[in-house]
């Protein structure tokens, strides 16, 4: 079985999830436990929660991705077809939020200023 490592955007969903008992340390720690149900019910029902809280993670994650994509579209784009990160409905003068980290977009890599 290989590890699961909880990436540091997923971290940031966890961290406004605020649960107290899903944090980051307790996710990997049982993400990545491997007891039988026969052997060790207690530890298996709780990785087994600890599944249930990740897969959560990865679709809000997977959402928000998507959300931004959506967002992205309605963005500026370049002749060449690559993101501008100027949202039409907003001013010109700093790229989109949802832009920000869009892969496709000419401020990456640059200093974002504010
Ligand atoms: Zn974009």
């Amino acid at each position: 079985m290989e590890n699961i490592t909880i990436t540091e955007n997923q971290k940031k969903i966890i961290a406004r999830l605020g649960d107290p008992i899903y944090t980051p340390e307790h996710l990997e720690t049982w993400l990545n436990s491997n007891d039988n149900v026969f052997a060790n019910a207690p530890a298996a029902l709780t990785a087994m929660g600890a599944h249930g809280f990740y897969k959560a993670v990865l679709a809000i994650e997977k959402l928000e991705r998507s959300e931004r994509e959506r967002l992205c579209k309605e963005a500026e784009e370049n002749a060449d077809g690559t993101c501008r990160g100027y949202c039409h409905s907003e001013t010109d003068d700093e790229p989109a939020e949802m832009c920000k980290e869009c892969e496709r977009s000419e401020f990456h890599g640059e200093e974002l200023e504010g």
